[in-house]
């Protein structure tokens, strides 16, 4: 079989390119190990929809995230994806902290970002129950259900004939004067021809890229995972926005965050593992309870339960700065035909339909 795309991953990037590859009249194929898409990271994050702040103004990351945050809020209505753009405050819990929180208005400033910069007076007339000394409020921030944008991507690749073949495994890539053979593994090995090869698969990019053959390890990042849990309050509480307290030496600086059905939810945490592994350690719920009080003193202890854990694909170690995106094409490494995409971490919901327009104008006709 002949395609012009293969997409590894069925995570929301690789739909997303895929999505905008099939409509594009291309013949595309996404391999998924996994029996349903979005099983990887796409199904284990906040689900929050990204403003673009804190990154730097000539970054990736600040590029598909604040167009991303546009044409993710139109495609949400447009497929009637359940959605709400509920706002943001990020906090400062200390007096401390303000100059903190200055620096990081003047960046969403910088990237064009409408954020408002509120004093004590205003945010404690807002949210008279928390410990807060000055807030920023965003109000392009908000949530989406990402299961339903994943299902809304999977139809919009099947309405252009574009095939996901689920339970499938990329195995190996090796390079043909135009192209590439493929071969696969869906509980028998087989093989496919494919003009374009897109390396989207999230906390694997780096297995993925060794198994191409004509890729120099130059060119693969190797990926470190950061794990992040979630606890889950069922009491009442006083929150009608996503909340995002400043890390500082009294607190790691949880998020509150919510779902669709408005159960809220404070984290992630992050610790550095060697392994993808998503156990929940419930030992942390005193590190959470200490952090939350911090600005929410009369949070009940008895309320808070365990939810689920997500894995950051960092391209980083964890004492080295923040990196951008990485997607590279021949330009880079010099082959054609290959797109290799790493360290899609947040905001890479936000991003994602940003980053499938992108990548599918890298491809040519
Ligand atoms: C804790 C946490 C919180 C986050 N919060 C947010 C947020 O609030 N907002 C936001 O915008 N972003 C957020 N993100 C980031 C966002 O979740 C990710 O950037 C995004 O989901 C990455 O999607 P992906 O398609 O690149 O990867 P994935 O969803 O992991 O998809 C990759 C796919 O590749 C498949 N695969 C791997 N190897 C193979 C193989 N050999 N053969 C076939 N298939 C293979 C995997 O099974 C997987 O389905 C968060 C991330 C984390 C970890």
């Amino acid at each position: 079989m002949m395609f012009d795309v293969t997409i590894v991953g069925a995570g929301v990037v690789g739909l997303s390119i895929a999505k905008f590859c099939s409509e594009r009249g291309f013949s595309v194929v996404v391999l998924e190990q996994e029996s349903r898409a979005g099983e990887g990271i796409s199904s284990r994050n906040s689900g929050v929809i990204h403003a673009g702040i804190y990154y730097p103004k000539h970054s990736l990351k600040t590029k598909f995230c604040i167009s991303g945050n546009k044409i993710l809020y139109e495609y949400a209505k447009h497929k009637r994806i359940n959605h709400k753009k509920i706002g943001k405050y990020i906090i400062a819990t200390c007096n401390e902290d303000v100059d903190k929180l200055q620096n990081i208005y003047e960046k969403g400033i910088e990237n064009s970002v409408p954020l408002d910069f509120l004093s004590t007076k205003t945010i404690k007339e807002i949210y008279p129950e928390l410990i807060i000394e000055a807030a920023i409020y965003s109000p392009n921030s908000g949530i989406i259900d990402v299961p339903e944008l994943i299902s809304a991507l999977e139809g919009d690749i099947q309405h252009s004939h574009g095939l996901i073949s689920y339970k499938t495994k990329f195995v190996s890539a090796s390079k043909k004067k135009s192209g590439f053979h493929i071969l696969c593994n869906d509980g028998d090995e087989f093989s496919i021809e494919t003009r374009y090869l897109i390396n989207a698969s999230g906390l694997y990019s780096d297995v993925i890229s060794k198994k191409i053959d004509v890729l120099d390890d130059r060119h693969i990042k190797s990926v470190k995972y950061a794990k992040g849990h979630y606890f889950k309050y069922s009491g009442k509480h006083p929150f009608n926005n996503l909340i995002y307290p400043l890390a500082n030496e009294y607190s790691s600086g949880l998020h509150v965050g919510f779902d669709l059905s408005g159960q809220i939810r404070f984290g992630p945490d992050i610790s550095w593992v060697e392994e993808i592994d998503f156990t929940f350690d419930e030992s942390l719920k005193d590190n959470f309870l200490n952090s939350i009080k911090s600005y929410w003193p009369e949070i009940d202890s008895s309320k808070l339960y365990p939810d689920y854990v997500g894995i950051r694909p960092k391209i980083q170690n964890h004492n080295e700065k923040m990196r951008d995106f990485s997607i590279i094409d021949s330009t880079v490494h010099g082959i054609d035909g290959l797109i290799n995409i790493q360290g899609i971490e947040s905001p890479g919901v936000t991003s994602c339909l940003s980053i499938g327009e992108y990548v599918t104008k890298l491809i040519k006709s």
